[in-house]
């Protein structure tokens, strides 16, 4: 029995870089057992963390066939025995990766992720504290079932709805919508709310995706399903939009509010959803885009008469996410739209 940790770098593993490297700045160079030395309590654990250092990178560098290569490891190391897994990363993009595992992660066992927003060459550096707590609620049988978790800050939060919501504060992780699920209290996995969970995603032949990873491989991910992300905005005459279908197989609409976008730009999203999947997002940060309340052209009916796949409560980054695994995974316009339904 013990608690997988995989380190994929971040600010939580960043020092001064290398003598005579001329840089200055941190970089991530720390180690997994250079992490958990870091953390008073963790000898308390009751379970020992069996360290993997996978990758020493700024999230910003991560990828889709990374992460799919380290659900496929973290699920081997849960079949011989561990209890569950933590993994430190950049805070960057830990609301999508999160997300990412979150879909697919086909196992009760925790599977935790967290980092650090203060670096440990400054004072009080926060990446000890969430390791701790992520260790914590990884080896808590209260925390199985829930999929993929974010601890930060003794908050646990649904990666479905965790969200990055501040350039520098410790306190970053909220999860608009819904709240932190749990806290840890004095070393106490405290779960308050079990938000409810579709099925991780089934490929092509309806055999998970995990344990079939190899079927996601990185040529089909990259190759065959790349999906951009819109954000609308005043005035936008959607030039950007011009011939996006010849590079990309779908594409995420961040429209205003409740899910509109200027009346020029209708027709110009309506011709692409013709020829790729098109989800209709909003880019206010929480909330849903609606489905039957406004009627003018551009408004959220409109734009789903045009055939724009409604993306619910997903954010922009997340619903990006979905569509490019279910895309990678070969899914039809009728699964996206009926996997958006469940998951939005
Ligand atoms: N730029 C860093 C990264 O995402 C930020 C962090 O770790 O908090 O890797």
């Amino acid at each position: 029995m013990s608690v997988a940790l995989f380190t994929l770098g971040g600010t939580i593993s960043m020092a001064g870089a290398a003598e005579g490297g001329g840089a200055s700045g941190v970089v991530s160079r720390l180690t997994g057992g250079d992490l958990t030395a870091a953390v008073p309590g963790l000898a308390d654990l009751g379970v020992p963390l069996d360290v993997r250092d996978v990758q020493a990178v700024p999230s910003s560098n991560l990828t889709f066939p990374q992460m799919l290569d380290l659900v496929e490891a973290a699920s081997r190391a849960v079949a011989d025995g561990a209890v569950g897994v933590v993994v430190t990363q950049g805070t960057d993009t830990l609301e999508e990766t999160a997300f990412l595992v979150d879909l697919i992660w086909r196992h009760p066992e925790p599977f935790v992720l967290t980092g650090a927003m203060r670096n440990p060459t400054l004072a009080g550096p926060d990446g000890p504290a969430n390791l701790l707590a992520a260790a914590q609620i990884a080896a808590s049988p209260p925390a199985r079932g829930l999929g993929a978790l974010v601890a930060f800050n003794d908050e646990i939060h649904a990666a479905r709805w965790v969200r990055k919501t501040h350039s520098t504060s410790t306190a970053t992780f909220a999860s608009p919508n819904l709240g932190p699920i749990g806290q840890v209290i004095e070393g106490q996995v405290r779960i308050l709310v079990r938000p409810p969970r579709p099925e991780p995603l089934p490929n092509r032949n309806g055999t998970a995706l995990l344990g079939g990873t190899a079927l996601l491989d990185a040529t089909a991910l990259l190759d065959v399903a790349r999906v951009g992300l819109y954000t609308v905005v005043l005035d936008d005459d959607g030039v950007l939009l011009d011939g996006l279908d010849r590079t990309h197989q779908g594409l995420v609409v961040a429209g205003f509010g409740v899910g509109h976008v200027p009346s020029a730009l209708a027709p110009v999203l309506g011709s692409l959803a013709d020829r790729i999947p098109v989800v209709l997002t909003s880019r206010t940060g929480a909330g849903s885009v609606l489905r039957k309340t406004y009627s003018a052209v551009g408004s959220e009916s409109d734009l789903q008469r045009r055939g724009l796949i409604n993306g619910g409560l997903l954010d922009p980054y997340k619903a990006r996410i979905l569509l490019r695994l279910l895309l990678a995974a070969g899914a039809d316009r009728d699964d996206i739209a009926a996997a958006f339904a469940r998951h939005g």
